[in-house]
């Protein structure tokens, strides 16, 4: 049985007091794993504040070296150093604003399973390409060359976040993450193998809200949910937890 995954990404919202605060009021849970991935410079003192508690940290995003001259950039190590175990890679925004490819993120990857660092690998397909019936083909795309040269995806979680939900208060149907998580499936099975792919935790993001989460958590391949806007309120946030409490 897949343990589902509440997730939160606060992008770059909240100073450091802001997350501290909203951190001291996410509840832990047996049931599901909560994660939240703060900005970096309130990674460490996130991270101090819920030791003790069954939080997971995350960080937005992560350099693949070690060190060096990458002004601006965060690595391996560094996050390592203050305890931070998970890293969100190949987010829409990484890859739409900042224009991080597939070659660019599989080095991020691959960095970071050498380092320890769990991954949540992100996917997922603009508007035209959907309208045009290319989602399967982009996403088989992004999980080929993101995942070229992992041999094992026991420390990779998959969010499947359509571009044209993400932020915009569209959410894809039902029918549509179900028919779509359960595509991703099939890729990870035909990359690996049946094992592999059902143990598999594969998140939605996109507008996911306390609104909308029950019908879409409860999809047979839904594994919880990778959240933006309403992660950035303590109780829009963890009436999410409940929501995958239920439905685990
Ligand atoms: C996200 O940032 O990954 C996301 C899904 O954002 P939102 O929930 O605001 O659409």
């Amino acid at each position: 049985m897949r343990k589902m995954i509440i997730a939160g990404n606060w992008k770059m919202n909240k100073t450091l007091s802001e997350s501290v605060e909203l951190a001291k009021s996410i509840n832990d849970s047996d049931k599901v794993g909560v994660m939240i991935a703060p900005n970096y410079t309130a990674l460490a003192a996130v991270k101090e504040l819920i030791k003790d508690k069954k939080i997971c940290l995350a960080a937005q995003n992560m350099h693949y070296e070690e060190e060096g001259a990458f002004t601006g950039e965060v690595s391996p190590n560094m996050l390592k150093d203050i305890g931070c175990g998970h890293v969100i890679l190949g987010h829409s925004e990484r890859r739409h604003v900042f224009m991080e490819d597939d070659a660019v993120i599989r080095e991020k990857v691959l960095s970071a399973l050498a380092h320890d660092i769990k991954v949540v690998l992100c996917i997922g397909e603009k508007l035209e390409q959907r309208e045009t019936g290319k989602t399967n083909e982009i996403l088989e795309m992004q999980l080929k060359e993101g995942l070229k040269g992992v041999e094992k995806l026991d420390n990779v979680i998959i969010a499947y976040e359509p571009v044209w939900a993400i932020g915009t208060g569209k959410v894809a149907t039902v029918e549509q993450v179900q028919e779509t998580h359960a595509y991703v499936r099939s890729v990870i099975e035909s990359m690996y193998d049946p094992e592999v792919a059902s143990a598999m935790r594969i998140l939605y993001g996109g507008s996911l809200k306390p609104e909308n989460a029950p019908e879409l958590l409860a999809l047979e391949d839904v594994d919880g949910g990778l959240i933006g806007g309403a992660a950035l309120k303590a109780e829009s946030f963890n009436e999410l937890i409940s929501i995958g409490e239920n439905n685990s």
